[in-house]
């Protein structure tokens, strides 16, 4: 192919790559490539195409809608799952330049991370996990949003290694610090991974404290003494930490996965058993999760026994599998689950 100017911006990018990034950073030009081949753009590089195409996609939009702990909260001051993604981009790519890994790939698998989630956060994906025919894991489901049900049913056609990191962000942790490297095979997955765990404990302290759950008087001591009494202060106390403790992990001079110290590490661990005790299982929160897992159970029950409301629904051509019903409610976002449940199951007003 002949080389235009615009061509050599995208060869420029990937040669300074080369010259700038960490030995063991994932350089755009050594991609394992996609499912289908696709001409080259003249412009970005491959891990750049994937943010976009991301951040253009629809399900990334009804990211505004759909909510973790909080569910359609009024207040305008609440974290929706669009503005964590945004900050998990945001500290993820922080963390990547500090330690020479590759921003494009970091931001592309942060923006694409929660796509596949369930409305009403983690209560829907319980409600699907046991409905859904092998269960419903979101990392999953944002990895067939992105591979299959985006434009479509044809997706996007993502590199391996966005798949990759969005497939294997988020397993199941007892502390936000375990071994990383054996679930995503990239140190920018790795990223994305810890940065997930560091944005939504921060966020979700910060909306407990909105929404009178607790006051900061009852967040444990020690931890506010480690991390930080503000919370742009704990952040960066987080990113800090994790960034001078894996950088010889990112310059493959020391061994292990992107991490945080140990002092760090247990003040961090407090914070998330403190969050699980007073918040995330508060009796206010339990109250509502228990409402939403009922409405997600019953969209299901309903339209796993009305296929043709369902295919007419979803109008992509993975329509009429036994992952259709799964597809359409998980795709559905909190307010939508809940006109939809009202349109259902409670009598509407009679029009003439
Ligand atoms: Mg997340």
């Amino acid at each position: 192919m002949e080389l235009t100017r615009l061509d050599s911006v995208r060869l420029r990018t990937e040669r300074e790559e080369e010259e700038r990034l960490s030995p063991l950073a994932s350089k755009s030009a050594q991609s394992r490539g996609r499912r289908r081949m696709d001409e080259p753009s003249a412009v970005r590089t491959e891990f750049a195409r994937d943010r976009d195409r991301i951040l253009h996609s629809k399900a990334f939009r009804r990211l505004k809608y759909k909510t973790q702990v909080f569910f359609s909260p009024s207040g305008d001051h609440y974290r929706t799952r669009l503005s964590h993604t945004l900050e998990v981009a945001q500290i993820a790519r922080t963390i990547s330049r500090a330690l020479r890994l590759n921003e494009d790939l970091t931001e592309a698998i942060a923006l694409g991370h929660d796509v596949g989630h369930a409305p009403f956060g983690h209560a829907g994906e319980q409600a699907l996990d046991q409905l859904c025919p092998g269960g419903f894991v979101h990392s999953q489901q944002s990895l067939r949003v992105l591979d299959v049900l985006e434009r479509d049913g044809r997706g996007l056609n993502l590199t391996w290694e966005v798949r990759d990191g969005i497939a294997y962000h988020s397993k199941h942790q007892e502390s936000i610090s375990q071994p990383l490297m054996n679930a995503t095979s990239t140190l920018e997955g790795a990223v994305v991974r810890i940065s997930d765990a560091v944005a939504y404990l921060n966020a979700d302290i910060d909306d407990a404290i909105r929404a009178g759950l607790i006051t900061l008087d009852d967040v444990p001591t020690h931890a506010l003494d480690a991390l930080g009494r503000t919370h742009s202060q704990r952040i960066d106390s987080m990113v800090s930490g994790i960034i001078s403790e894996s950088w010889g992990v990112a310059e493959g001079i020391a061994e292990g996965g992107i991490r945080m110290g140990p002092g760090l590490l247990d003040a961090t661990d407090a914070l998330r058993d403190f969050m699980f005790q007073r918040v995330y299982k508060h009796p206010d929160v339990e109250r509502e999760a228990a409402k939403a897992r009922m409405v997600v159970s019953q969209l299901y029950t309903y339209f796993d026994n009305h296929p043709d409301e369902l295919n007419a629904a979803m109008s992509t051509e993975d329509a009429g599998s036994e992952w259709t019903v799964c597809d359409y409610i998980s795709g559905m976002t909190d307010r939508y689950a809940t006109c939809m449940f009202e349109r259902l199951f409670t009598p509407q007003p009679w029009t003439y």
